[in-house]
């Protein structure tokens, strides 16, 4: 792996972007094939989750299934082999679109989490958090049976489980006010909050070159730091299998898994002396 070596010797500063392929070597599937098409059912989107009480109960439901799933997940080689490069100097920041929360619990602090983390549930009226762990108690209180139901898990703690019927499925509202409760994560149809999507530009602009790891940037709220690094002269490499929507932006492009890639990473060292900035 030596051109990825070289790249990042060569542009010690780098913002790194990570995607769904970080996380596949955790047991979470990522969502598109090699050609950056749905592997599944499209996630839930925000307007249907707001307005209809359907999808809301279909949203939970399948959650609760895919809740234990997520929260078990432990970090893989590609998490590890960031936090390290963070920790020699080499990464000045890590953008995720995962909802995960595996880089935070591989050690990387630095992390902008793009479109937030599922550990954590927020009323929409009130803006009342609670912990996704104390909810999905109560989901399973108020919902006997669906706790033995397995299903494969999505990136987003979504579940396939077609043909279940959850028209009797009891969606808790707020203990607060009464409000819809909705995972402290940006759905397709959202925004992401501006003051997120500044400090990941503002971290592009300030380091040397980005490395995506593991995404296929299909989605706008990714690939756009990438058409930055690109405007502003910056070299992009890039780690995934299969095509990404930047393929045609990249210096260097490694089609192999994330873990793999990363793990063969031995950079000898801390990144030259003063280019840390913390
Ligand atoms: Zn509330």
């Amino acid at each position: 792996m030596n051109a990825l070596r070289n790249f990042i010797q060569a542009h010690p500063r780098l913002a790194v972007l990570t995607g769904a392929g970080v996380s596949t070597s955790s047991g979470i599937p990522d969502y598109r094939d090699e050609q950056g098409e749905w592997k599944r059912a499209r996630p839930v989107e925000f307007r249907p989750f707001m307005t209809d009480p359907k999808v809301r109960q279909r949203y939970w439901s399948r959650s609760t299934v895919g809740w234990p799933i997520i929260s078990r997940a432990q970090p893989n080689d590609a998490h590890r082999a960031l936090a390290r490069l963070e920790a020699q100097g080499f990464v000045q920041l890590m953008i995720t679109q995962n909802v995960d929360g595996l880089h935070a619990s591989a050690g990387s602090r630095n992390v902008i989490d793009l479109h937030g983390r599922l550990e954590t549930v927020r009323c929409m009226e009130c803006d009342h958090a609670l912990s996704r762990a104390d909810l999905q108690r109560q989901l399973l209180a108020s919902n006997p049976g669906w706790a033995e139901i397995e299903g494969r898990v999505a990136p987003d703690g979504d579940v396939d489980i077609e043909g279940r019927d959850y028209s009797e499925f009891l969606v808790p509202d707020c203990p607060q006010c009464g409000g819809i409760l909705k995972p402290d994560v940006v759905f397709f149809g959202e925004t992401v909050p501006r003051e997120r999507v500044d400090r990941a530009f503002d971290g592009v602009a300030k380091a040397d070159a980005l490395l995506v790891v593991g995404s296929s940037l299909m989605v706008y709220s990714g690939y756009r730091f990438a058409e930055a690094a690109a405007a502003a002269g910056k070299p992009i490499a890039a780690i995934n299998l299969g095509r990404t929507r930047a393929d045609h932006l990249l210096a260097l492009k490694i089609s192999e898994p994330c873990d793999q890639a990363l793990s063969q990473l031995p950079l000898s060292g801390r990144s030259p002396a003063g280019v840390r900035q913390r």
